[in-house]
């Protein structure tokens, strides 16, 4: 990384906090409670390494096989590490006891799968369930309609605790549109919130991204997933 690259990193990062603070005072929150992951997918180990010497304390990957070349090489020392893309049951095994949160599950099927790893290694592995909030054909993610029975059939099982939940809206065509799929997640969260399950807590609601974490704020997001106004463009999107 050349000076001006790590320069213009530091900028990114100041520049995503202060407006995440923003955000949070202007829907009465304290910016405290937003939690900050870098998505730093297609981001050499060099790169993450020093967006968390510069102030990112939560890096998340969307590959598990980028995940571990990274990892062997010390990418994500000294911040936590969170999985938020599509995983196959048969790499879960890869994930266990290095990812903090697994914040992809989009199916009862891959929640028990992981159940089953964790066990195995005596772990309880934190999850966030995916909600697919646009009912999108191209998404994963569960349906919102079965995500409390999805939750019923995971809540007891001892090798995983739900910790709240997490959407990739549809891309946007307009303000208005992000902030009612944003809205809909949030009742979710709070319905499942009041119901008041055995070992599930609805402790993060995972919304918003480089373009709309402000709108996610202002519905209740206390996770965003930043990936390009942290680290620029992504080779494919120049
Ligand atoms: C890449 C990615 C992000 C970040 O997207 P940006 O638009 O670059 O901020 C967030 N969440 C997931 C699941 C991603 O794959």
């Amino acid at each position: 990384m050349t000076g001006p690259q790590l320069e213009q990193l530091k900028e990114n990062i100041q520049q995503v906090k202060l407006r995440i603070q923003q955000a949070a005072q202007k829907a009465g929150r304290s910016p405290d409670e937003i939690h900050l992951v870098a998505a730093s997918k297609m981001n050499s180990a060099e790169r993450v390494q020093a967006a968390i010497q510069n102030g990112i304390s939560i890096a998340g990957e969307n590959r598990v096989q980028e995940l571990l070349e990274k990892y062997e090489q010390g990418a994500y020392e000294g911040a936590q590490l969170h999985f938020i893309g599509t995983l196959q049951t048969n790499k879960i095994k890869y994930l266990i006891g290095k990812t903090a949160l697994i914040q992809s599950v989009s199916s009862e099927k891959l929640g028990r799968a992981i159940a089953r790893e964790a066990e195995k290694k005596g772990i309880c592995q934190d999850i966030l369930l995916e909600v697919n909030i646009g009912m999108e054909e191209s998404k994963s993610g569960l349906s919102s309609n079965s995500l409390l029975s999805v939750i019923e059939q995971l809540s007891v099982l001892s090798g995983i605790h739900i910790r709240g939940l997490m959407a990739i809206p549809p891309i946007s065509h307009g303000h208005n549109e992000n902030l009612r799929y944003f809205d809909r997640m949030r009742g979710l969260f709070i319905d499942i919130s009041k119901k008041r399950y055995d070992n599930v807590s609805m402790d993060f609601l995972s919304i918003g991204m480089s373009n709309d974490f402000e709108d996610a704020i202002s519905c209740g997001a206390n996770m965003v997933r930043i990936g390009t106004a942290i680290f620029g463009l992504r080779p494919y999107m120049r």
